[in-house]
């Protein structure tokens, strides 16, 4: 069984349709793979069909950007009720928060002497429920500006980048809440990554374990050996479910193929049990692989 658990699609920053995400999961051979697109809903539908069609057991999910004592973490969500209002509310302030930050995004590239509009980034978003500022770095793209994302995060949109604009991001802490009540299952997304990563050290992870949290991506293309093997520990000792994925984003960010990382079945066990104790708990959440 080979099991991917955090893709994005076109919905969010990836680069295919939800159907192309799962025809491609076929071909690479796995078995289940979870959509996973940032801070909505709308790939489910059809990454749904496109698995019955191709054999492909497909995982609802989503992953949150969430802020932690400060910095930002990103939170993966699974099988949660999408008709929690009190999770959509907080969902859609996220996702008007990546809409309100973009006028101001394409102002500073302008007053950088870039020729770059707010129709040159809607035109390269297209089908997308949450822009971001991969959307941007595309556009940038087009415009010959830069020749990559990568390129265009190095030079322009990262933290320390002359056009990054901080947006509004859940707490963790209610976010963990939120997904629970749902009937969901929550996982920290890449911890120990390319991003600061203050606040979650063992004892983070121990508080927030109280508040509900149910596993850590640990094999994540971010995380070198040693990290891995030290952040695996700590969710032994803390009994959190460990998954592996790839965070594909289709051709938009290079090394993280498809199944490059894998879940174990016994972990994924694990998740769906999970899953169903919040689902009898909460009353809400539905069975995980519908129609297959
Ligand atoms: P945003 O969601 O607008 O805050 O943009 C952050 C997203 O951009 C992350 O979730 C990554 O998927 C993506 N990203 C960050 N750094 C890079 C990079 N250097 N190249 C390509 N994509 C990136
Ligand atoms: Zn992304
Ligand atoms: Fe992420
Ligand atoms: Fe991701």
């Amino acid at each position: 069984m080979r099991i991917d658990l955090h893709t994005h699609s076109d919905r969010s920053d990836g680069t295919l349709s939800p159907a192309e995400l799962v025809g491609a999961a076929a071909r690479a051979g796995l078995d289940v793979v979870a959509i996973t697109d940032h801070d909505c809903f709308a790939g489910w539908a059809e990454a749904i069909r496109a698995g019955r069609e191709h054999g492909v057991k497909v995982l609802r999910g989503v992953e949150v950007s969430t802020r932690f004592r400060g910095a930002s973490v990103h939170l993966l969500g699974y099988l949660p009720d999408p008709a929690y209002e009190p999770l959509t509310a907080e969902l859609d302030a996220i996702l008007a928060g990546r809409n309100d930050r973009m006028p101001q995004i394409v102002g500073r590239l302008q007053d950088l002497g870039i020729a770059i509009t707010e129709a040159d980034v809607a035109a390269v978003s297209g089908e997308a429920a949450a822009s971001g500022r991969p959307h941007v770095a595309d556009a940038l793209v087009g415009l010959g500006v830069v020749t990559s994302r990568d390129e265009a995060f190095a030079r322009y949109l990262g933290p320390s980048g002359p056009a990054y604009v901080d947006r509004y991001a859940a707490g963790l802490e209610r976010m963990i809440e939120l997904i629970r009540e749902a009937g969901g299952v929550s996982v920290v997304a890449h911890p120990w990554g390319r991003y600061e990563h203050r606040g979650l050290d063992a004892e983070g992870f121990a508080e927030l374990r109280a508040l509900g949290l149910d596993g850590i991506e640990v094999d994540h293309q971010d995380h070198d050996a040693p990290t891995r093997d030290r952040l695996r520990a700590l969710a032994t000792d803390l009994d959190l479910i460990v998954t592996g994925s790839s965070d594909f984003h289709g051709a938009g960010k290079v090394g993280h193929e498809l199944g490059c990382n894998t879940t174990a079945p016994e972990q994924l066990e694990h998740l769906l049990d999970a899953a169903r104790r919040h689902a009898a708990a909460s009353g809400r959440g539905v069975s995980a692989f519908e129609g297959i």
